[in-house]
């Protein structure tokens, strides 16, 4: 995007016509709609994103990416969007290729500002600098939020891996401070100890966010638990069937948890022999039937299983493997399906979204946050204009 100062002074003055203030809670929906409260847990068979009032006790969870690294178009990598009846919004993992659901939805970005990183495979945190520079374009004006593990060294830890991948795009920021709110290019890393049991890792308007330790790969996979208003979400980070899981997600509402293909399936998957297969499927993260035991353990309300490819075949034999193990509650989450919590329902339904949706509406915030002078090639580059070509006149901005 080039962000000369005038094309964006005409889209501010053209998108303020349109958007009112939203109170506070509520999201600054796009332009056109107008979202209805859902009565009696009544809800539509599809979701379709900012066409419902989210209750103010309510949970809504949306998979945006539930699959592998190797991305297939129905699987991308790792991400789930958190959002709770108080207005907040929390990413958890913002995997390779998980943007495109998570801007399908057209959310509110002023308030997609938190994301907590499990660990740093890229199929957990590679979309990093998409919801960096993409919120910022969309609505979000003050500083990204991201929260995530040491590592066993200071270079493997979370605030190492954001500093150096805002390094790598340094160009792209140089070319957006200024044109856009100034805050928003801003990131506050909070990098907690990976090895913390259940410890706090956030706590404001009523939600607490705590984490612990995950096995897997090597030091610095975390889970993390999500409580507000007396319901609970947990999010698994990647792992062999751990006790402090067991443990800490008790009495979870909704808990999430990595449930792998299982070696037969994942050999062919990968071009792997069944021995590297087993060995990853089995000692590197959880199999289905692992998943199962783990499930069993903690009895949630709805355990949510993901990080596969859930084709036909693959899907037959996750479900035969988990249920060899647990015969509750059950979600095999796919992208874009949607988990509506409350005390006494949870309803899973898919998102229905438009390929072609546009990004969302920004607020009057937005608009009137702060900017500094934007840049613009030297005098040598400009010096290069072709005489050939005269742009047309500025709308006038009055
Ligand atoms: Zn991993
Ligand atoms: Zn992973």
């Amino acid at each position: 995007m080039n962000n000369m100062k005038k094309p964006l002074t005409w889209l501010a003055l053209s998108v303020s016509a349109l958007v009112a203030f939203p109170a506070w809670g509520e999201d600054n929906m796009p332009t056109g709609r107008a979202a209805v409260e859902i009565k009696d847990g009544t809800y539509p068979a599809s979701y379709f994103p900012n066409t419902e009032i989210l209750g103010e006790d309510e949970i809504r969870i949306t998979a945006l990416g539930t699959g592998m690294p190797n991305q297939t178009k129905a699987a991308v990598s790792i991400s789930f969007l958190v959002e709770l009846g108080n207005g907040d919004k929390f990413l958890f993992d913002v995997g390779l290729g998980s943007n495109g659901n998570l801007f399908s939805l057209r959310p509110d970005f002023s308030k997609v500002d938190k994301v907590f990183f499990s660990h740093l495979h890229v199929d957990h945190v590679g979309d990093f600098m998409g919801l960096h520079i993409g919120g910022w374009l969309s609505g979000r004006y003050k500083p990204l939020r991201v929260f995530g593990p040491t590592g066993s060294t200071p270079e493997l830890g979370t605030k190492a891996y954001v500093e150096a991948m805002e390094k790598g795009y340094a160009w792209d920021l140089q070319t957006r401070i200024g044109a856009l709110p100034d805050a928003g290019a801003k990131i506050e890393i909070t990098e907690f100890p990976y090895m913390q049991e259940n410890e706090i890792v956030y706590q404001e308007n009523g939600v607490t966010i705590r984490s612990w330790p995950a096995i897997h790969s090597l030091d610095g996979s975390v889970s993390y638990s999500l409580e507000w208003n007396g319901l609970k979400y947990v999010f698994g980070g990647d792992t062999y069937p751990n006790k402090w899981y067991v443990k800490y997600a008790v009495d979870a509402d909704i808990a999430s948890h990595e449930a792998f293909l299982p070696p037969k399936a994942l050999a062919p998957y990968f071009g792997w022999d069944l021995g590297q297969a087993t060995y990853v499927a089995t000692r590197v993260h959880s199999e289905p039937a692992a998943f199962g035991k783990v499930m069993s353990a903690v009895k949630p309300r709805m355990a949510v299983g993901y990080h596969s490819v859930l084709s036909p075949e693959n899907y037959q034999a996750i479900l035969e493997g988990v249920r060899s193990t647990y015969d509750g509650p059950l979600t095999l989450a796919r992208d874009l399906q949607v988990i509506n919590v409350t005390k006494d329902a949870i309803t899973v339904r898919e998102a229905s979204v438009d390929d072609y949706a546009l990004p969302p509406s920004v607020s009057q915030a937005y608009i009137d946050a702060p900017r500094t002078e934007e840049k613009s090639p030297s005098d040598k580059v400009l010096a290069g204009k072709w005489s050939g070509y005269t742009p047309p006149p500025m709308p006038d901005d009055k």
